[in-house]
């Protein structure tokens, strides 16, 4: 099946598992999110709560919804995300990646946590379009993730959006949950990385952590950067932006589209 245009590749961050039901604007940025694009015929979604160290693709038919988080209202976890998977669409992006020259695996069991479920909740609430979850890397670097987004480049023309659902700026230590003011280290992380983007510069937003002011402020473990890598070796080019909001003081809910 060819749809026409190409979908976009998307990348968006999940901010905190209240980001399900709480009412914010990165929540109505992503309730509107869905409706705005072309209806996909499937989805694929990077997220940073699924690591691994090789090129893994999940293929269970009928993804759980997986509580990967702790201590949060007990109405969370009443919450389920019950889209179908798409076994064969994960055996087609396994092939793929494959070709690319990855180490790929396709996991059976893998089913969907919050940083998949939380986002798709808001942008598709009927849960009728497949999900195929997609790990990261955590050991791995940027130039990897964007590899491993290029290589699932040609299912856009298919109609599979892929998503990368991690986080702009993401240092749970350094979250202020009564917090208002934006600090210094991340609003200068956040430009820093938005003006990359936005310009297309990908070489320099791959060495990030050497270019990048604040980057170990910012991002003390890299996994929720990786999706957006993810996206932009998906869609390519310069980023176009979504949505720029902040919660918890520095935790930054920027999305950004890629190819489109
Ligand atoms: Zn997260």
């Amino acid at each position: 099946m060819h749809a026409s245009p190409a979908m976009p590749a998307l990348f968006v961050s999940h901010g905190a598992p209240t980001l399900a039901l709480d009412d914010s604007p990165a929540g109505r940025f992503l309730d509107a999110l869905g409706g705005e694009l072309p209806r996909p015929t499937a989805l694929i979604v990077a997220s940073a709560h699924f690591g691994a160290r090789q090129a893994t693709v999940g293929a269970h038919a009928q993804p759980p919804t997986v509580h990967d988080f702790h201590g949060f209202p007990p109405p969370l976890y009443a919450l389920r995300y019950p889209a179908p998977g798409a076994p064969t669409l994960a055996a087609h992006a396994a092939d793929l990646l494959r070709a690319a020259g990855f180490d790929t695996r396709i996991d059976a069991h893998a089913g969907i946590d919050h940083g998949v479920w939380v986002p798709l909740r808001r942008m598709y609430p009927d849960a009728e379009i497949p999900v195929v979850p997609l790990a990261v890397n955590p050991g791995a670097d940027a130039a990897w993730h964007f590899r491993l987004g290029a290589a699932l480049a040609p299912l856009r023309r298919e109609g599979v959006l892929v998503i990368g659902s991690g986080g702009f700026v993401h240092n749970l230590h350094a979250l202020d949950w009564h917090g208002r003011a934006t600090p210094r280290w991340a609003g200068a992380f956040a430009d820093w990385l938005d003006a990359r983007l936005l310009a297309g510069d990908r070489a320099a937003a791959q060495d990030w952590l050497h270019q990048a002011p604040q980057p170990l402020q910012a991002h003390p473990t890299p996994e929720h950067l990786w999706p957006l890598f993810v996206a932009w070796g998906a869609g390519g080019g310069a980023a176009r932006a979504l949505h720029r909001s902040w919660e918890f003081g520095s935790l930054a809910m920027h999305a950004y589209a890629f190819g489109d």
